[in-house]
């Protein structure tokens, strides 16, 4: 097998405290060789052994690409007319999660999917090599296994969120919806789809309907998450807590004892600043849950409503500066944070052993990603051992 040496790396960030300083396990003039789509060594360029190819990055800092846990990309048609009248501060007709549910139903197999991987290269060119995302804008059966099938026609980290809202055939019978989704619609969509999510929010689900979808979801041998105290405090992150979901998404209004059960249990809280930033909504509280000990991942919430950005760079500034994360932290969390978000070890780390995925920034210090915000830093991206940007 041939190995490539990336070397005259200014700074690299290998989340792996025994490999270099603090928890991101930083190095200065650092050399990561490659054999085949993993990490062989990672080091002080000083002392790395010989490779068949060497890249010289010329200072450049390198970090582990980025994880980002939350997406919904499947959907059809556009938002901006909602985004316009919001940011004008006008009313707007709550159209909403529904818009998008008529567009993508109308759209075809192949807009869909096309749609799916224009904003997975878009991600993907801002240094993001690990990308999760979600059915929800079907709600019928036959269109939330669409969805799923064309997510996992691009990546492995599929998740069947048919309880994304009651769907509106629905809304007179929101139990029956629920049989819906815990029944055949969970049939036709668990054998494309790794991770089952359930919307725990007033107007969405309630506890006892989030526990019985997640609990479904368990049984036909998918795994939970939770989509949990976004907008209101509520019973969703206790749940997904209790449930060993593998995390509990937006976390922004969360009372003690929820801070408590996140610091205590298994469930990554993610943070989804996007979402906050696109609805001008109030921040969740970084500091609190990194100081009481939970495990904080950040994703963008990718979606046409509500935080329709794809980058990650982004997020880490907003969390840096209006979420008090440390630049430190923010990259943790968006890189091994999100790989813990999906219980994965071989991603968001650069490891002797992990997948090779890093990218290359246009500055000496990943710092830059909160200090520089909004400046396209990225330079070059390499996903499991191959240039990709
Ligand atoms: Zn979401």
């Amino acid at each position: 097998m041939s190995s490539t040496a990336i070397t005259h790396i200014g700074s690299l960030v290998t989340n792996d405290p025994s490999l270099g300083a603090g928890p991101i396990g930083l190095i200065e003039d650092a050399t990561v060789v490659i054999e085949g789509d993993r990490v062989a060594w990672v080091g002080p360029s000083g002392s790395a052994p010989a490779a068949d190819t060497v890249h010289d990055a010329g200072g450049r800092a390198a970090i582990p690409g980025f994880v980002d846990s939350h997406s919904h990309l499947v959907f059809g048609g556009d938002r901006t007319q909602e985004f316009n009248a919001r940011m004008s501060g006008r009313a707007y007709s709550a159209g909403g999660i529904r818009t998008t549910v008529a567009a993508t139903r109308a759209a075809t197999d192949e807009e869909l999917s096309a749609n799916v991987a224009h904003y997975m290269a878009e991600a993907l060119r801002q240094g993001t090599t690990t990308f999760e995302t979600k059915s929800g804008y079907g709600l019928t059966v036959e269109d939330e296994a669409r969805a799923l099938r064309i997510a996992a026609g691009h990546t492995d980290e599929v998740t069947y969120l048919g309880a994304h809202i009651v769907s509106p055939d629905y809304a007179e019978d929101p139990a029956g919806y629920v049989a819906l989704v815990t029944g055949p619609m969970l049939d036709a969509c668990a054998p494309h789809a790794r991770w089952i999510d359930v919307f725990c929010e007033k107007g969405a689900f309630d506890g006892d309907q989030a526990r019985a979808i997640l609990t479904a979801g368990k049984e036909r041998g998918l795994l939970p998450r939770i989509h949990a105290n976004q907008l209101s405090y509520g019973p969703g992150v206790q749940l997904g807590v209790e449930l060993d979901a593998a995390s509990a998404d937006h976390c922004t209004h969360l009372t003690d004892a929820d801070v408590d059960a996140l610091a205590q249990g298994n469930t990554v809280a993610t943070l989804l600043p996007g979402a906050e930033f696109s609805t001008r909504a109030e921040w969740p509280d970084a500091r609190r849950l990194l100081d009481a000990g939970a495990t904080v991942a950040l994703s963008t919430d990718c979606n046409p409503g509500s935080s329709f950005t794809s980058s990650m760079p982004f997020c880490i500034a907003l969390a840096v500066r209006d979420m008090k994360m440390t630049p430190d932290e923010a990259i943790w969390s968006a890189t091994a944070g999100g790989a813990q978000a999906l219980r994965r070890t071989d991603v968001g780390r650069l490891t002797p052993g992990s997948r090779a995925d890093l990218a290359l920034l246009d500055a000496p210090s990943h710092v830059h990603l909160a200090y520089r915000p909004g400046v396209p830093l990225i330079t070059e991206v390499w996903r499991a051992g191959v240039r990709a940007v």
